[in-house]
């Protein structure tokens, strides 16, 4: 299930304006506080890296 409207949480862009089915795929939605969030690709590639940074595998 995906809400139509879905924003990037870091840098707000829509996932409906992906032109890119792959691209679209690789959205990542996720709980928080009972909310859900979603990660564009690119912002998913930085904050994995945070996440493995500093942040232990329970996080996801
Ligand atoms: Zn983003």
């Amino acid at each position: 299930m995906t809400a139509p409207d879905a924003t990037c949480s870091r840098c707000s862009r829509t996932r409906s304006g992906e032109p890119d089915p792959l691209a679209l795929l690789s959205w990542v939605s996720t709980k928080e506080d009972g909310r859900e969030r979603w990660l564009c690709p690119n912002c998913v590639r930085d904050h994995v890296r945070d996440i493995e940074a500093k942040l232990p595998d329970e996080y996801w």
